[in-house]
């Protein structure tokens, strides 16, 4: 062979070497993980599951009906959820405290009129710092949801950060993976019916960031399978119905 056929060869074996160490490196161990999860998801009729009334999804495909109303109970200073999960929060906050770690609510019920401002004042913010109006739009949805789209507009979802978070702090950041009270949470929110709603590695499927703050209510027994599987609701929904 001569040496530019050689050469040839020996960089398309190269390419084909380097695709097949990202495809193994990424595809097999996720499908996987994903089948194995799978075939050990219960059914949404689960004779074990409580709460089933909270067990549904809401995203940017699924949002909440327009005459969607919920009854509220306080979980920490001025912040609501639904009155049928409130009082689980107020045990795990409790439960945190006992344990030394002091868990502040920023966020919980949100009406649909406030997730609309939000998302508004928002995309003015990136605006004022140099973005197009039309990008702003874009990053900001991907970071706030469309009003109805958003489980803070269920009543279902906090968001958790330190005592002296805002000290250090101009926004809500994955630093607060490193806080004692992110440790807290994942080892114990599943026991309260609460999971980490929007994982790291599958922000393509649940269409939202990696938020290690943000905390959603599907009912104790589910939360846990969801835990344990280390997969989004999303996956589990389609499953089941
Ligand atoms: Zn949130």
């Amino acid at each position: 062979m001569k040496p530019l056929s050689v050469m040839i060869v020996t960089l398309l074996i190269y390419v084909l070497f380097i695709g097949i160490r990202i495809f193994t490196n990424h595809f097999p161990a996720d499908s996987q993980r994903l089948k194995t999860a799978q075939n050990d998801i219960p059914a949404a009729t689960e004779q074990r599951a409580d709460n089933l009334w909270a067990y549904y999804l809401i995203n940017a495909d699924n949002p909440l009906r327009k005459d969607f109303t919920v009854g509220l109970d306080t979980v920490q200073g001025n912040f609501q959820l639904d009155e049928r999960c409130a009082g689980y929060a107020r045990e795990m906050i409790a439960d945190a405290a006992a344990d030394g770690v002091e868990l502040t609510v920023v966020s919980a019920y949100r009406s649909v009129r406030k997730q609309q401002e939000n998302l508004e004042s928002y995309i003015q913010r990136l605006i004022r710092s140099g973005y197009s109006s039309k990008e702003a739009r874009v990053l900001a949805e991907k970071e706030i949801a469309l009003p109805y789209t958003s489980e803070h507009n269920a009543g279902l979802a906090l968001d958790i950060l330190t005592p002296d978070w805002w000290e250090t702090h101009d926004d809500v950041t994955d630093d607060f993976e490193n806080t004692e009270q992110f440790r807290w949470l994942s080892e114990n929110a599943h026991k309260y019916g609460f999971i980490l709603r929007y994982p790291r590695e599958y922000e393509n499927v649940t269409g939202i960031i990696y938020e290690p703050w943000h905390y959603r209510f599907v009912g104790v027994y589910y939360a846990g399978k969801i835990r344990e599987s280390g997969l989004p609701l999303e996956y589990f929904y389609k499953t089941n119905f």
